[in-house]
């Protein structure tokens, strides 16, 4: 799951980053509004987690755009005010959700998955795809109902492919959905995916050549 993070005070970003990095999220963060149009427009989210006060505008006309332009990437509005026509304007914008500023960390956490799991149509946080449960809580990965142990790149690799099940996900889409803006090996992704395969079957990924990977509903 890669988020995007809109928000001017480093601080607090960096804590956001590293806290929801260790629920293993992928976190890349940004700090003002251009910035934030031109990567929403040249890549792919998960989720948005947009502050409203930004040194170069406003994020209500941040989502205003994003909205307008078609863009239906879940967001969470953080806000510092408690000023509740801000949060009404919000919602009424396209905001999934808003937070008010301070908040626990593990409500934002859940405040995301709650959002991109409506947006994929689920209605709890275990991802059932034939023989495969994940689940986005506890991140227990369960195969043909025996646990699997995966390091955090497979985790979220596995997770992109079968919340995307059905469809193919080329690698660029890969790498930028599990690595976000960190360096990544030209061949991470084919090294990631033959673990995945090893630890579950190798008829779960399949290779779509010339394009990507498909996850299939296997028993
Ligand atoms: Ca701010």
């Amino acid at each position: 799951m890669r988020i995007l993070l809109v928000e001017d005070n480093d601080l607090l970003a960096q804590g956001i980053c590293l806290s929801l990095g260790k629920l293993g999220m992928q976190v890349d963060h940004l700090s003002t509004y251009q910035q934030a149009v031109n990567a929403v427009h040249n890549e792919t989210f998960s989720a948005i987690v947009l502050d409203l006060g930004l040194p170069d505008g406003n994020g209500v006309d941040l989502l205003k755009h994003w909205r307008q332009q078609g863009l239906s990437i879940p967001t969470i509005v953080l806000t510092a005010n408690t000023d509740f026509d801000t949060k009404l304007d919000c919602l009424d914008m396209g905001a999934d959700d808003y937070l008010s500023k301070p908040f626990d960390i593990r409500e934002l956490a859940a405040r995301i998955r709650a959002i991109v799991r409506r947006q994929h149509g689920r209605d709890n946080n275990v991802l059932n795809v034939g023989a495969l449960d994940i689940n986005l809580s506890t991140r227990e990965v369960l195969f043909r109902g025996l646990s699997v142990a995966l390091s955090r790149r497979e985790y979220q690799l596995l997770h992109e492919l079968a919340q995307s099940c059905g469809r193919v996900l080329t690698r660029q889409q890969l790498e930028q959905l599990t690595y976000g803006w960190e360096e990544v090996g030209s061949n991470s992704i084919e090294v990631h995916i033959h673990h995945l395969r090893k630890k579950t079957a190798n008829e779960l990924i399949k290779t779509v050549r010339g394009i990507g990977y498909t996850l299939m509903e296997i028993e």
